[in-house]
Parts: structure tokens; sequence; C-alpha cells
């Protein structure tokens, strides 16, 4: 780790608020490295009264500086952020690593980019948030709309991408014109702090991005139910997603949920075989199978069966397990120890009801949370291993013997966040990539992603959507002026 990452690290933090790192109180939850179980040190559990403060700062910014810039302005505050981030990106990957047990190469490789990118393309919309003028049957009235930001956006975000997540809210947040409270996961704060100190290298005014450390049962909830918040939007579990949902109800706020996802990545036999397995491997494995995007249902068209299954298990064997800071990993820890202990339940559901482990879910020996990549082959449609999502490395392959058997087994989920297909055919591609219900089903390849391409789940996978105009979109109220000219 790099000198000044280290120093950052070591530091107990609490909340930044203002442009301010505010000290942590008596109140603090311990920060592990799950590569290792040690404890880097403490950050704050933020309690009412500073959550209450980032709030009023952010409504302060929103009143008396961000909300009044110019959209040539924001467009070049979100730009010179977006540079701060590149010029940082070594650093920054390095909490992710830390904290997270991310390979940081990925994070530098994937994480990092994608991140850049929301800025980037976020940045181009400030100047095209054009109204309409609206005909009407009023005679000698001018009726015309305005799209203005919502205020004050409470950000919540997931462990398992805090950099990617806090920039994917952020960036949209911002261009629309709205300042921002981020609460990050308990388990990674570290990069999110250091993006809101950036924000204000950037120019970007004192209160526009603020964080909020903490659990989400104090500082979470904290935020989330704060009068003065307009929007929650919030990425994570389904459990949560629901509650704040309701909350939002409750509170009349605005919301978006970005949940989880049991995803069906569909193999026929008459797809590039070598090509699709290998790609099923990967994103099985990925950040040990914790992205709510994972390919964590497999279902191959029985005769290409055992020959998937075999390049998936080469995959495995040549994943690199190790610490998230070390370069030669390509597969770190679970990111805590009560999930590993969650992922190794499910395992151990997996009992006589035609599935077997074949292969993989073994503790690496040693005090971090790591598990060995596994595959569970033909459970029942209805076992807790098919219907969950596990999130970590754990792929489940389901064979199959026909299109319209499939299709209603890949759809059989309360979740819908996306999907794959992979076949030579291109009237079965897309007539099984319409029929699937999911919100970004990839065709011959999986898990590709971009700033423009809109991304969110059907079902219980969520409401809303991130990446391209429904991401602004989100952020962003209409009004509506009605002016008579008699
Ligand atoms: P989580 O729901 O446990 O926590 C997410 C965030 O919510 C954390 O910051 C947490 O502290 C906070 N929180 C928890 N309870 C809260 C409350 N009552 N009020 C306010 N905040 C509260 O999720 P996680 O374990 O951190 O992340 C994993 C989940 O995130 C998975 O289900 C994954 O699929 C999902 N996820 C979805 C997407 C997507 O784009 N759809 C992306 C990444 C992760």
């Amino acid at each position: 780790m790099t000198a000044p990452a280290r120093a950052f690290a070591a530091v107990d933090h609490g909340a930044y608020i203002s442009g301010a790192h505010v000290p942590p109180g008596a109140d603090v939850v311990a920060n592990i490295d799950p590569s290792t179980g040690a404890q880097i040190g403490h950050i704050a559990d933020s309690d009412d009264r500073t959550v209450d403060a980032a709030v009023g700062s952010a409504a302060d910014a929103f009143e008396t500086s961000w909300g009044r810039l110019l959209p040539g302005e924001r467009e070049a505050a979100l730009h010179r952020f977006a540079d701060l981030i590149e010029s940082h990106a070594g650093e920054l990957a390095q909490y992710d690593a830390l904290e997270g047990g991310k390979p940081v190469s990925f994070v530098e490789a994937v994480d990092l980019p994608l991140a850049i990118e929301q800025f980037r393309y976020f940045a181009g919309w400030p100047t095209k948030l054009a109204g309409a003028v609206v005909p009407v049957d009023t005679p000698d009235s001018h009726v015309y709309t305005r799209r203005i930001p919502l205020g004050v956006v409470a950000a919540v975000t997931p462990w398992n991408f805090p950099l990617c997540q806090a920039a994917i809210k952020m960036a949209p947040a911002l261009a629309a014109g709205n300042t921002v409270v981020l609460k990050p996961s308990e388990l990674t704060s570290l990069s999110t702090l250091r993006l809101a100190e950036l924000a204000i290298e950037a120019g970007l005014p004192p209160g526009t991005v603020n964080v909020v450390t903490g659990t989400g049962a104090t500082s979470g909830h904290a935020l989330v139910s704060h009068p003065q918040v307009a929007k929650i939007s919030f990425t994570g579990s389904e459990r949560v997603g629901r509650d704040l949902g309701a909350l939002a109800g409750a509170a009349l706020k605005h919301v978006s949920l970005e949940l989880g996802g049991k995803n069906p990545n569909v193999v026929f036999a008459d797809a590039d075989i070598p090509k699709a397995a290998a790609a099923a491997a990967t994103t099985a494995y990925f950040y040990s199978g914790q992205v709510c995007f994972s390919g964590s249902r497999l279902l191959v068209e029985r005769p290409a069966v055992d020959e998937v299954l075999e390049v998936v298990q080469r995959h495995a064997r040549t994943l690199v397990i190790g610490h998230g800071l070390d370069r030669a990993s390509t597969m770190g820890p679970l990111a805590s120890e009560s999930h590993r202990d969650k992922v190794e339940r499910y395992l151990d559901t997996v009992t006589g009801t035609g599935g077997r482990v074949a292969f993989g879910g073994s503790r690496i020996p040693g005090n971090g949370y790591f598990l060995e990549p596994a595959a569970v082959v033909d459970p029942g449609d209805s076992d807790a291993v098919v219907t969950d999502e596990i999130f970590g490395p754990v792929l489940v392959v389901q064979p199959f013997d026909s299109m319209e058997e499939v299709i209603r087994r890949a759809n059989d989920s309360r979740y819908g966040l996306t999907g794959g297909v992979w076949t030579s055919d291109v009237r079965k591609a897309h007539a099984v990539a319409q029929r699937l219900q999911a919100g970004l089903v990839w065709v011959n390849t999986y898990a590709d992603y971009n700033a423009a391409a809109p991304f969110g789940g059907f079902k219980n996978s969520g409401l809303g959507k991130d990446c391209g105009p429904e991401g602004i979109d989100k952020y962003l109220q209409t009004q509506t002026i009605w002016m008579s000219l008699s």
C-alpha cells in the first residue's frame, strides 16, 4: 500500500461535512481487513446530530451554492472531479482492495474506469436538461415545463462496489443540480470519504457532497428518515430495499431501489461453447461472486453440460486466491466473517435433492474469510441455492432440454435484474432475450456495462434505473409554468 493510502486508512474516521472531517465520537464500528481478519481501525457510527448537520449542510449548499450554479459551471466541475478521480485512481483502488478484499488490479481495471465514466457521461447532461413548450387548448396561454432538481439526496450504498456505487449515485444527482449525503456501507467507508475530499479539491462548494459513516440501523436510518431529505437513492439488499421503500412511502419521499439478483445465464448447445463457458466462469467468480449481476444461475442445454462444467472448473483452478492488495490475486475473500458463514450454510443445504457440489466450497486455511470457488450441479428448482441470492463464489448449474422449458425456469425467480443468452441462432437469441424477465439481457456476452446504457431490475430487483437518460430522470422533477398572455 502506498504511504498516503496507508496513512488515510490508519486514521479513525467520522463523517465528512461541509468540506471538513468530523472526529469520531464514542460510538464506533471496527473496520476489518477481510483478507486477514485484522482490524484496520474504527469508523464512527454517526448519530442523529451528525446526520442532521450533514443534511443541513447539503440543504444549505442546494439553496445557496451548488443549486444556483449555471449548467455549464456544473458540467465543468464534474469534469474536474472526474480528472481528479483519474489522477488518484491508484490510491482509491487500494481502499476498496483493503476493506472489501477485491483484487486491487481488478479495481483499477474495472471499478475506477466505470466510476470516472459516470462523471464524464453525466457531466454532459446539465446543458441538455431542457423543458418543453406545451400546446394547450386555452387561448392566449404560454405553458412550458422546467426540469429541476429535487433537493438533498440521501445516497445509501453497499460494500461490494463502494467507489463505483458512490459515483453512480453522485454523478447524475449532482448533474441534475441536487446536493448529496452519502452513507457508505460500514464495511467500506474509506474510498467514499476520499471521494468527498476530492469533490472539494475539484471546486464543488462545501456541503455539495457530504458523507455520514456507520451502520444502517443508526446512521442509515437517521439519514433516510431526515425530513429535509427529498430523495432516497438506495443500492443494496432486497430486505433493506423493502424497508426503505415503505419508509419513503410513509414520508412521501422520492425513492429508487437497486437491489439483488439471481441471474439466469442461458447457454444453448449451438453456442460458441468455449467462449460461453469462459464468460460464465468469469461472471460466477468475479469478486468472489459478490456482484448483483453475477450470472449465478447457469442454465445449460443438456448436450453441452459436461463441456461447460469442465471449462468452468478449469477456470476455477487457475484463480489465484489471495489478499486484495496483492497484485497477483485474482480472487479475494468474502467481505466479512458473517457473510462467509452464510455462504457456507447455503452449501450445507445441498443434500439429497438431486443436486451435488461438483467442486470447491472449502475454507482456505488462515484468518481471512476465503472460500474456494464452487459449483452446485442440478439442484431442485425450489432449493435455496437456486432461489436465493447467495452472493458468494457458488455457481448453480441447471441442465435443460428445450427453449420453452428454459424460459419458464429462468423466469421462475422473484428477482429480475440481468440475464444472459448464448446461441448462434439470431432468431432464438432475440426470442429468448425478449421473454426473459430481466432489466438487462446480454446476448453472446456477459457483464458489459456503460454509463449510457440503462441498468436496473424488474420484479424484486428494484425500482428505477441507473445510467443513461433514466439515470438522471430519477433525480429531477418537472415544474409546469402556465402564463396568461391576455
Ligand atoms: P445491505 O442492504 O445490507 O446494505 C446496503 C446499505 O444499506 C449499507 O450502507 C447499509 O449500512 C445500509 N442500511 C442497512 N439497513 C439500513 C436501514 N434500515 N436504513 C438505512 N440504511 C440501511 O446490502 P449489502 O450487503 O451492503 O450489499 C449487498 C446487496 O447489494 C446485494 O443484495 C446486491 O445484490 C445488492 N447490490 C445491488 C446492485 C444493483 O445495482 N442492483 C449493485 C450492487 C449491490
